[in-house]
């Protein structure tokens, strides 16, 4: 595997690959960027078909880090972690093993959850790093991500909204969910309290049934969720749902939601803009969880981490402002704008 040519052209700073073979660890730290602080994100834990697409994994997901934190204005740079292997199997000796490696790096990287490692994992890692953020339960604890998360989107919507509609009010408008769970069951609170008309799809019977009931929405089967005329569309459940089968389909002005890497291609991002669909760049408006676990190293308080998820608002108003006067697609814009924080930041620091 040619790893260098694999970094150079995202231009990553430091992949640090882990092994104990007694504990049988084998994980791979990767930094993306640190220029604009520590490179923070989760470990994830993952049974990879082979050592070439477990570091794929984390190279991308770092970056995305980096691309978060910088749109987000966090003084934190792009990093994450994974472990190789079933996460049915891990032992407190390999997770001791690898707060062992992130200690090493002496806070240059800082650990949180990603899938696959839970609160009690992240106890057992603390036992051996103090660079670790997120553990429910703890004293400084910013706790479940989700509430905040659908905070975050909640408000990057109003700003969609007030482009597309020109009210910041969504009264009356009708929002479409692609999913019903933890992110977007806090989301359904803040749309049920502004009277919006909801309808939702989810695979799982009981998150549907839960939104039925405790909300009055409309339910669809998930695979209709793409045709239902609506004026937002609310990503909250998979990746690369935004493609060349759906685009077509969407009956929408707004997409935006919770949902990770929605669109399939960057170029979806343009397909979208001459489509006159206004998109919501992922990264920017699920920053909500990452924002707030920054807030446990200030010393968590809880009004001023969901105050600054709030600006959410504004720096999606910033994105579909350019996006429209120079008619670049949101997606492109905003990575122009936190590729540019980076680029200040490295120039600072040369
Ligand atoms: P979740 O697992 O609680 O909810 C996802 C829901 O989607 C589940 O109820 C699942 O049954 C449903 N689903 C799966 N496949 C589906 C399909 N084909 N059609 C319709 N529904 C389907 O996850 P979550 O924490 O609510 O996260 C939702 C999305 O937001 C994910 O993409 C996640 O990566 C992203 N995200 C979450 C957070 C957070 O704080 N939880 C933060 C940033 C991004």
């Amino acid at each position: 595997m040619a790893v260098f040519e694999k970094i150079q052209a995202d231009n990553y700073e430091q992949i640090f690959f882990c092994n104990d073979t007694k504990v049988g660890l084998k994980a791979i730290i990767a930094i993306h960027n640190s220029a604009l602080g520590p490179a923070t994100g989760g470990c994830r834990m993952w049974n990879y078909r082979n050592e070439e697409e477990a570091l794929t994994d984390v190279l991308r997901l770092s970056k995305g880090m980096t691309y978060k934190a910088s749109i987000s204005h966090l003084p934190l740079g792009g990093g994450k972690s994974i472990i190789i292997g079933d996460a049915a199997q891990k032992t407190p000796e390999l997770l001791k093993r690898f707060g062992d490696f992130v200690e090493t790096l002496k806070g240059h990287y800082i650990t949180a959850k990603d899938v696959g490692i839970d609160s009690n994992d992240l106890k057992t890692i603390k036992s051996r790093t103090s660079h670790i953020l997120g553990i429910a339960g703890e004293a400084n604890s910013s706790g479940d991500p989700s509430p905040v998360t659908a905070w975050g989107v909640y408000n990057g919507i109003l700003a969609c909204a007030e482009k597309a509609f020109g009210s910041k009010s969504l009264k009356g408008l009708h929002i479409s969910l692609q999913g019903l769970g933890a992110v977007n069951y806090h989301l359904l609170k803040y749309l049920n309290q502004e009277g919006a008309k909801v309808t939702g799809c989810d695979i799982s019977p009981e998150s549907v049934e839960r939104a039925r009931t405790e909300f009055g929405i409309q339910v669809v089967k998930p695979e209709d969720i793409y045709d239902v005329a609506c004026d937002v569309f609310s990503p909250g459940a998979l990746g690369a749902i935004v493609n060349s089968q759906t685009i077509g389909r969407l009956k929408c002005k707004v997409i935006a939601g919770a949902a990770n890497n929605q669109l399939a291609t960057e170029s979806d991002g343009e397909t979208l803009l001459q489509k006159g669909i206004l998109y919501a760049p992922d990264y920017a408006i699920n920053a909500g969880g990452l924002i707030n676990i920054y807030h446990e190293r200030e010393g968590y308080n809880r009004e001023k981490a969901y105050a600054h998820v709030g600006r959410i608002y504004d720096t999606m108003k910033k994105i579909l402002e350019v996006s429209s006067a120079e008619k670049v697609p949101t997606n492109i814009v905003a990575n122009r704008i936190a590729e540019e924080r980076v680029r200040e930041a490295e120039r600072a620091r040369h």
